[in-house]
C-alpha cells in the first residue's frame, strides 16, 4: 500500500466483538471514527487507520472524485437498509450535496426518483442525470405516492413533510441527524404503518466502482478549490450555505 492512493472506511472496530469478527465494525461499541470519535480526522498533519480499513483508489478516479467516495458510499448505504427496485417510487428531500448523492445513486437501480429541494442551480445538477426535480410546494400534491422517502435536508420539518409523500406501508429514511428534537405525528405513523429507519454509512467498495465507471456527476458537486495555504479561506466558503463541497489541493 506504501505510495498508492487510498481511501478509508472510517468506523475502526475493537477488532473482538460479534459485529468486528463479522467483518462489519461499523456499530462495534468500541468503535473509534476518523475525525468524528476518538480519532484524528484529515485536517490533521497525521492521521493513522489500519491497513484493513484502507482501499487503493483505481487510477481511472481522479483525486477530485475520489474525495466523495466516503459521501457516495453514504448514499449507497441506504440500499443496505432497504431495498430500492425500479418498481418503487422514491423521493430525496433536500437538494445538498448529500441529497443529490443519494438521488443520483438509487436513480441508478432504474427507480424513478423525484429530488425535492429549492435551489434550482442544485435541481439542474440532478435533471442533468434524468431525475425529477420539485419544490416543496409542488411536491405537496404528491400526497401518498412513494414508497421511499429520504430525509437528506437536515430540516426538522422535512420530517411531516415525508410522512405526507408516502403511501402507506412505506419507508422513511432518515440519513441526516437533526440538530435538536424534532417533534412527530404518531399517529399518522401507526395508522399508515410507516417504516421509519436511520442510515449512516455505507462501504467504500461499491461507492468507488461508481466513481470509476462515471456513474454519479460529482464533478458538478464541486463548488470551489484552493491551494492548501488558503485553508482557513477555504472553510469559511465551504460553511457558506448555498456551497457545495469545497476542495483543498496539498
Ligand atoms: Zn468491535
Amino acid at each position: 500500500m506504501v505510495g498508492q492512493r487510498v481511501v478509508g472506511e472510517i468506523n475502526v472496530g475493537c477488532g473482538e466483538c460479534e459485529l468486528c469478527r463479522t467483518g462489519d465494525p461499523r456499530h462495534c461499541s468500541k468503535r473509534t471514527v476518523l475525525g468524528i470519535v476518538g480519532r484524528d480526522g484529515a485536517h490533521a498533519e497525521f492521521l493513522r487507520l489500519p491497513l484493513m480499513n484502507l482501499l487503493p483508489v483505481p487510477e481511472k478516479i481522479a483525486d477530485e472524485h475520489a474525495v466523495f467516495a466516503e459521501p457516495l458510499a453514504a448514499a449507497c448505504g441506504i440500499m443496505e437498509r432497504t431495498p430500492v427496485t425500479k418498481d418503487k417510487k422514491v423521493a430525496v428531500i433536500g437538494d445538498g450535496k448529500l441529497g443529490l448523492l443519494c438521488a443520483q445513486a438509487m436513480a441508478l437501480t432504474g427507480a424513478p426518483v423525484l429530488l425535492i429541494g429549492h435551489h434550482p442551480e442544485k435541481m439542474r445538477i440532478a435533471e442533468r442525470r434524468g431525475i425529477e426535480t420539485a419544490t416543496a410546494k409542488n411536491a405537496a400534491g404528491k400526497r401518498h405516492e412513494f414508497d421511499v422517502v429520504v430525509e437528506a435536508s437536515g430540516s426538522a420539518s422535512a420530517f411531516d413533510t415525508a410522512v405526507c409523500l408516502l403511501r402507506p406501508r412505506g419507508v422513511l429514511v432518515l440519513k441526516s441527524t437533526f440538530h435538536g428534537t424534532s417533534e412527530i405525528n404518531a399517529a399518522t405513523i401507526v395508522v399508515n404503518e410507516i417504516s421509519i429507519i436511520g442510515s449512516r454509512c455505507g462501504r467504500l467498495a461499491p461507492a468507488l466502482d461508481l466513481l470509476k465507471k462515471g456513474a454519479i456527476d460529482v464533478d458538478s458537486l464541486i463548488s470551489e478549490e484552493y491551494p492548501l495555504r488558503d485553508g482557513l479561506l477555504a472553510m469559511e466558503r465551504g460553511a457558506k450555505k448555498g456551497i457545495l463541497k469545497v476542495l483543498l489541493r496539498p
